[in-house]
């Protein structure tokens, strides 16, 4: 992501700076898998060029955010190794039901 962000940087600044210049190829988008036929810049590296329109839309766009408000519980009838006391539900699938530890040993154990 950083290697893309480097190079449309530098595609913004070479096509202030050189705006009639303008390289032809035969090059590939590597997000649409379209065809790229022109560059304002010639390409050093091929393999993570992105072509206008993946360029312009991902550019407007901004990066998925997780739906939070409704977090999944999952629901079971197990127990807390510290306290001995019942664990109903947890906000994650618990791999390991020997260590588990109830909401209130937890955070006791956060301080
Ligand atoms: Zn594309
Ligand atoms: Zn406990």
């Amino acid at each position: 992501m950083r290697g893309e962000f480097l190079l449309f940087s530098i595609f913004c600044l070479l096509k202030t700076i050189m705006d009639k210049q303008k390289f032809t190829g035969d090059w590939k988008c590597g997000k649409c898998g379209g065809a790229i036929t022109e560059l304002p810049f010639e390409p050093k590296n091929t393999d993570n060029l992105t072509c206008k329109e993946c360029y312009l839309s991902g550019k407007g766009k901004t990066a998925p955010k997780q739906n939070n408000a409704e977090r999944k519980m999952f629901k079971g009838d197990w127990k807390c190794g510290k306290c001995g006391g019942a664990i109903t539900q947890l906000p994650f699938e618990p791999k390991s039901v020997s260590n588990l530890t109830c909401l209130d040993c937890f955070r006791k154990s956060q301080g």
